[in-house]
């Protein structure tokens, strides 16, 4: 088999990966967008594939990162068959179109020519190519399950990261190959932690987001949200509201429980939580496949037993935030024009109010470039606004959807793959697996594969 990277850099980035079975096959895991990406530079190295030379694409989970460019994969691949888990088919649509929206904003705002990369009649086409598959069970590239005598066959595993996030084993002629995509081995409010399967792997393909963090001493995710409870009760004690930037997908849904459970036991007072449209939709989802996924508390349902308001974005430059409120606002990162970096300039204006960081964000981002600013300084969330001083408490609450450092080795070492090939990390993140394992495991082989090359494994 040949691994090839596809992405443009050994980064947290626009995750694609090529394995090519020669005749037995060639398969694409994920086709994502740099989260930063503009244009071109934000998508995989597709360009290093001959047109129409792959036969199956699996889909991890429907995050951006990972279907940001499904629909121009699929297009150069017009043969190919696409899969995923079912709640990615119902998730990655939605997202998708709203891909196509974001492009067209930024094609006027920017002038980036290139944009959109596909339109919503071209989608529309190709999410009718799209197959969903049963987890645990195995599949043909020809769609069909339990096959029999088949050289290449896949299973889907859940990976506990968002609704519908998947880890996909590759069975080859009497070999394994896993790949994680995105995992989290905790639980988390609604996902149940990740059920991979921990032995007769050959060549594990694994994450390594938290890599450069060490678990805090002491760190319990209970422990994290009664910290947060009593950080948004002091905002409200000094007549403010609280602005949360999250993802729509996951990390929305994740918050809006957790809020929701700590309004019901009375630790915090019932105040109205604000979500925007986007995160609204995924919600919808998410209540849909409640009874068919792994989830926990199927029967909470977050739009009618939470109720939360859905934020008007048209409206959102005229928007002041009202004391005791919480805004559980999009972009995670606070992508210049999105509500969550046009409401942070009106929190950040007042120290009555509060903003909370409860995911990941790439440093480089102005949710990065707010979280590395000290109180008082100067951050600069829009170029056209210029720098503007950070008079509001700005925090970090370790919610995150990415299994911790520890874990992941944990689970490399149980499996003791023949090869661990390290993906989905920025270099000191990758590093730090390298060195571990030289020392706890020297007879793996490890490889932190370089963007574009063919390697034999
Ligand atoms: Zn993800
Ligand atoms: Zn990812």
């Amino acid at each position: 088999m040949i691994f090839t990277n596809l992405t443009r850099a050994n980064e947290i980035g626009a995750n694609s990966y090529l394995l090519d079975f020669g005749q037995d096959g060639r398969v694409v895991l994920d086709a994502g967008m740099h989260p930063r990406g503009e244009g071109i530079q934000g998508l995989p190295q597709l360009e290093k594939m001959k047109f129409d030379s792959v036969d199956t694409i699996l889909v991890s989970h429907a995050h951006h990162d990972h279907t940001g460019a499904l629909p121009l994969l699929m297009r150069d691949h017009p043969s190919a068959r696409v899969f995923m888990s079912e709640a990615t088919y119902y998730l990655a649509e939605p997202l998708l179109h709203n891909s196509v929206q974001v492009m067209l904003k930024q094609k006027a705002e920017k002038g980036i020519v290139e944009f959109p990369l596909f339109t919503h009649r071209e989608l529309d086409q190709l999410v009718k190519v799209w197959q969903a598959c049963g987890l645990e069970r195995n599949w043909s590239p020809n769609g069909y399950p339990d096959p029999e005598n088949e050289p290449l066959t896949f299973t889907l595993h859940d990976a506990g990261h968002i609704l519908g996030s998947t880890g996909t084993a590759l069975h080859h002629r009497g070999r394994t190959i896993f790949y994680t995509g995105d995992v989290n081995f905790a639980d988390q409010t609604l996902s149940r932690a990740a059920e991979f399967p921990r032995s007769g792997i050959d060549v594990l393909i694994i994450e390594t987001t938290r890599g450069a963090q060490p678990r805090k001493e002491g760190f319990t995710r209970e422990a994290e949200v009664e910290r947060l409870a009593t950080s948004i009760e002091q905002t409200f004690a000094r007549g403010g509201a609280v602005l949360m930037p999250v993802f729509a997908m996951g990390k929305t849904q994740e918050l809006l429980a957790q809020l929701h459970f700590l309004q019901k036991s009375r630790r915090l007072p019932v105040s109205p939580i604000y979500i925007g449209g986007l995160g609204r939709s995924f919600s919808e989802i998410y209540d849909r496949l409640a009874g068919r996924t792994r989830r926990k508390y199927p029967k909470l349902n977050l739009l009618d037993d939470i109720a939360p308001q859905v934020m008007d974005g048209r409206r959102a430059r005229d928007f002041s935030p009202k004391k005791g409120h919480i805004y559980l606002i999009s972009s995670g990162m606070m992508t210049e024009n999105t509500l969550s970096n046009i409401f942070a300039q009106e929190f950040l204006a007042h120290d009555r109010h509060s903003i909370y960081f409860v995911g990941y964000c790439d440093p480089e981002s102005p949710a990065g470039l707010l979280r590395a600013t000290k109180p008082g300084d100067s951050v600069t969330l829009n170029k056209e606004y210029g720098p503007q001083p950070v008079r509001c408490p700005v925090d970090y609450f370790d919610f995150t959807a990415h299994a911790q450092r520890e874990d992941l080795l944990r689970y490399i070492l149980d499996v003791r793959p023949r090869v661990c090939v390290l993906v989905h990390g920025d270099p000191p993140a990758l590093a730090w697996f390298q060195q571990e394992l030289a020392v706890q495991a020297p007879e793996i082989k490890v490889v932190i594969p370089p963007p574009g090359e063919g390697i034999e494994l």
